[in-house]
């Protein structure tokens, strides 16, 4: 016999994104009486955007590689992630119609290429379960009761005054990054005003404005097989005495306003500009693959072929165009005839193809960060539930959370698996 409504578990999530949408999933597969409260139009806005509209919905390397690409917190995530990891979640797509692929890098993305695909499956399963979903309805805050030193959910009021009671809510309402998404912070004031401590929110995985106008001038380029190291601040990086903040090899591109690219995207998750408003200084190695001496041994075999060449000609023969201009005139060796160049300066112009110094001045903010770092301190929720250590039957999953993590599905994976288990937790009802 199925339990009346009144009978169930009263659950509200509050945001249909990957997080929330997952964890009515899961709280309904558990017989809860599951309503998600959206403030937008639609579900899995941001979903939609993913991966370039294609939704890298995971990452299916193994296990240990996996964590190596969480940037924050990644022990409170090892029960969410060990209880519902990348191949349960590509068994999840797989199981409500839409299949998977792994491509380069063991990103997963749906067979059909459309990140709307990945939102569909969502919502198929929940309409089977029964969830309802309310959009155009902004929660604006929830509602705690205190009983005998003991604090509880009740409830959540919406922007319109309306009050839902409810025996748990999971807050799942994203990060600040692409606004537009709906996405604009609410959770952290829902969280701060419920006395929960948020860890500042800034922007990550987000283009860097440079303090060098060449990058400007490179507009529009992109550099494959670069690597690029942050120094620590406050560090002389020629002196690279400690380890370096972010050493990565990838591909980069120069923009109107400085850097970005997935190398650079990667780099900026671990530069924190509100910590250090000076910036950071940045070395781009444009031949990683090869020693000073064989670069050095390279540009000499140029200078002995073409010796009556200006340099400009010479350097034109390692780099794109654009870029060996730019080198050219650093080097202030661009109209010296090739033969005129002695060994010093071979070395000098080695240095510069292998460090080329690019300053951080800031990123270009919440608009364009693919994450937000920070979030809800994790230290105020149980790992093994995600609910809040301080007030039974508050759930928080997804991005809200201060976990981020790198490019190539392991943030929404990160939304997976926390949404699933503050699901699973809210309809099986943990006390504290
Ligand atoms: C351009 C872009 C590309 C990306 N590509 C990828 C990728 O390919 N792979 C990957 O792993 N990650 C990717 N990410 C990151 C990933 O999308 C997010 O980490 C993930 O969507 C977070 O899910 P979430 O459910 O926690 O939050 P969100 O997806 O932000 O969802 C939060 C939801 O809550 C709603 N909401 C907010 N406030 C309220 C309120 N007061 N009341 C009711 N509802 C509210 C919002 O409208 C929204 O629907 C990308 C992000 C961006 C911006």
């Amino acid at each position: 016999m199925t339990k009346r409504k009144e009978d169930r578990r009263q659950i509200v999530v509050i945001g249909a994104g990957a997080s929330g949408l997952m964890a009515a999933c899961a709280a309904a597969e558990q017989g809860a009486s599951v309503t998600i409260l959206e403030k937008t139009e639609k579900a899995g806005k941001k979903i939609y955007i993913t991966g370039k509209g294609r939704c890298n919905l995971t990452n299916a390397c193994d296990i240990q590689e996996f964590w190596g690409h969480i940037v924050s917190n990644p022990k409170f995530l090892y029960s969410a992630v060990y209880g519902f990891d990348a191949r349960q979640m590509m068994q999840f797509m797989e199981d409500n119609g839409c299949p998977v692929k792994i491509e380069r890098g063991d990103r997963v993305f749906p067979v059909s290429d459309h990140a709307s695909d990945v939102t569909k499956a969502l919502l198929q399963h929940l309409r089977g379960l029964k969830v309802q979903i309310r959009y155009h309805c902004p929660v604006q805050n929830i509602e705690v009761r205190e009983e005998d030193g003991v604090r509880r959910v009740t409830g959540v009021k919406t922007v319109s005054g309306e009050r839902i009671d409810a025996d748990a809510v999971i807050l799942a309402t994203g990060g600040r990054s692409y606004p537009s998404t709906g996405s604009e912070g609410d959770g952290y004031r829902m969280a701060k005003s419920l006395g929960i401590e948020v860890v500042k929110p800034a922007p990550s995985l987000v283009p860097v404005r440079t303090r060098e106008e060449w990058c400007a001038q490179l507009q529009g380029l992109s550099l494959k097989n670069v690597e690029l190291t942050v120094d620590r601040p406050n560090e002389d990086g020629g002196r690279k005495k400690k380890k370096p903040l972010y050493k990565g090899f990838g591909e980069m591109l120069f923009t109107h306003f400085g850097i970005s690219g997935p190398l650079v995207l990667t780099a900026s998750c671990y530069m924190d500009f509100d910590a250090h408003p000076e910036g950071f200084t940045m070395h781009l190695n444009l031949k990683p693959a090869l020693t000073a001496e064989q670069i050095a041994a390279r540009i000499r075999r140029e200078i002995d072929a073409s010796p009556k060449k200006k340099m400009a000609g010479v350097i034109r023969t390692l780099f794109p165009a654009r870029l060996a201009e730019l080198i050219s005139q650093m080097s202030g060796l661009s109209e010296r005839t090739a033969a005129s160049v002695n060994d010093k300066e071979i070395a000098e112009l080695t240095d510069l193809i292998r460090d080329l110094v690019i300053h951080a001045e800031g990123t270009r903010g919440f608009n364009e960060a693919i994450v937000t770092r920070g979030g809800l301190n994790v230290k105020a929720f149980d790992p093994s539930t995600m609910q809040c250590k301080g007030i039974n039957g508050l759930y928080a999953a997804g991005e809200v959370l201060d976990v981020d993590a790198h490019t190539g599905g392991f943030n929404l994976q990160i939304a997976w698996s926390t949404g699933r288990l503050a699901g699973e937790s809210a309809a099986l009802e943990y006390e504290n």
